[in-house]
């Protein structure tokens, strides 16, 4: 093989997976695709297939692994084509691969998130219900197996940028980090008057006032759920403790996070909202190159303004606070109720506000056990899938 650097996309089809292919084709002398995965939309990776010509295709979905294999024959391309979690494993640790942009969403990405750290990879995290459900394990398996973590997420990816190299082994208070400020826009329903958010539709929850994303975490950040997560995922990316995390509402996405020192002085990553600036910042890190993305005009900018959240208004930011308060696997419950409530609204089988009554409902119901193993977290997660579709579908718990 060439000098290039191999790449594997988990999720190449989604928002963040589209993305990184657009990122990685500004610079074919540097990377090079040997993988790419998807759930079971034939269509999208065949066509991705053609134009990137990896060596390994994944379909996490047995059938449709059969499609696209026949598909790549007919059209006399050499792609091998693996199926289910096993195949989206093994690709993750192909020996011929130095970085996993890990672009799966929810907790499906877990186990080959985790085998791309065990096979000691550059991981590109974007994939943060895999760290939200498994902490500690996911840290210690990057640690152990001597893999590079970059954080994808746009608020991580600036913390990252306004912390020291040594943050990662002194701590963040040697350092003499203070506090992380995770910004969010509020999403589409900052304003909206409170008695309406119970009729709101998916296709409102869906349309972002900056960022155009998946429709999970564009739902999650209507709730602002995304946030709750990203309080958990930057917990454990940064060890920082409850109280050194706060969020603050920034309507306009131009600044990205911030880090307080103690010395008073506080560093913000700002850029354009678009996801193509921490990836390529994550695919070239320490250097730099170039992403596609508009540079900020800053004569164009007319404000920026900062509020604190309203927990009444978003609920689940609330529930995530405590999961994390909670420890253990409270988060990995946190996560598969709120996974399954989100999807349950975006099939319109409940009201928006329904969410955060059915991840407070399932947090009561199933007690959080300490980490112990990867099963612990697993059994935490189908058992909270359980409580939650209850809720929804057979009326048990608060729905009459
Ligand atoms: P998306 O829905 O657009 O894409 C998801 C990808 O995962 C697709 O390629 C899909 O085929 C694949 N997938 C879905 N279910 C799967 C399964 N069961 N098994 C295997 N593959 C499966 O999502 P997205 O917006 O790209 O988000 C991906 C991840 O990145 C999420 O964890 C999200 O929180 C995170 N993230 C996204 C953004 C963004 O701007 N989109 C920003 C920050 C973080
Ligand atoms: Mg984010």
């Amino acid at each position: 093989m060439s000098g290039r650097i191999g790449v594997t996309i988990l999720g190449s089809t989604g928002s963040i997976g589209v993305s990184t292919l657009d990122v990685l084709q500004r610079h074919p002398d540097r990377f090079q695709v040997v993988a790419l995965t998807a759930h079971r939309d034939v269509e999208a990776l065949f066509q991705q297939c053609l134009s990137h010509e990896p060596a390994y295709a994944v379909m996490a979905d047995a059938d449709a692994a059969g499609t696209l294999r026949d598909r790549l024959q007919s059209a006399g391309r050499p792609v091998e084509v693996l199926a289910g979690v096993t195949g989206l494993e093994q690709v993750a640790a192909l020996p011929e691969v130095s970085y996993v942009m890990a672009a799966i969403v929810g907790a499906a990405g877990l186990l080959p998130t985790l085998a791309a750290a065990k096979a000691g990879k550059r991981v590109l995290l974007a994939n943060k219900e895999a760290l939200v459900m498994a902490g500690p394990l996911f840290m210690a398996a990057v640690r152990e197996h001597g893999a590079e973590l970059l954080p994808i997420d746009s608020e991580h990816n600036a913390i990252f940028q306004c912390l020291p190299p040594t943050f990662a082994t002194e701590g963040l208070d040697v350092v003499g980090v203070r506090r992380i400020l995770l910004t969010g826009s509020g999403g589409p329903f900052r304003v909206t008057p409170l008695e309406q958010l119970s009729k709101v539709t998916p296709e409102q929850a869906c349309a972002h006032p900056n960022w155009r994303m998946g429709r999970k975490i564009s739902v999650d950040s209507a709730t602002m759920m995304n946030k709750g997560l990203e309080v958990i995922e930057a917990h454990w990316l940064f060890g920082a403790s409850l109280e050194q995390i706060d969020v603050v509402v920034h309507p306009q996405s131009v600044i990205h996070s911030m880090v307080e020192y103690q010395d008073g002085s506080v560093l913000a990553q700002l850029g354009n909202p678009d996801m193509r600036t921490p990836i390529a910042h994550a695919l070239a890190w320490p250097r730099r190159v170039a992403s596609g993305v508009a540079l900020l005009d800053f004569t164009q900018m007319a404000k920026l303004e900062f509020q604190a959240p309203d927990f009444a208004r978003f609920p689940s930011l609330k529930l995530a606070f405590s999961a994390l308060e909670a420890g253990g696997t409270a988060p990995a419950i946190l996560n598969a109720a709120n996974e399954i409530a989100v999807q349950a609204f975006l099939d319109q089988k409940m009201g928006f506000t329904d969410i955060a009554a059915v991840v407070q409902y399932t947090l009561e119901q199933v007690n959080p056990l300490a980490i112990t193993s990867l099963a612990v977290i697993l059994d935490a997660d189908a058992q909270a899938r359980m409580i939650a579709s209850d809720w929804i579908f057979a009326g048990v718990g608060g729905r009459s």
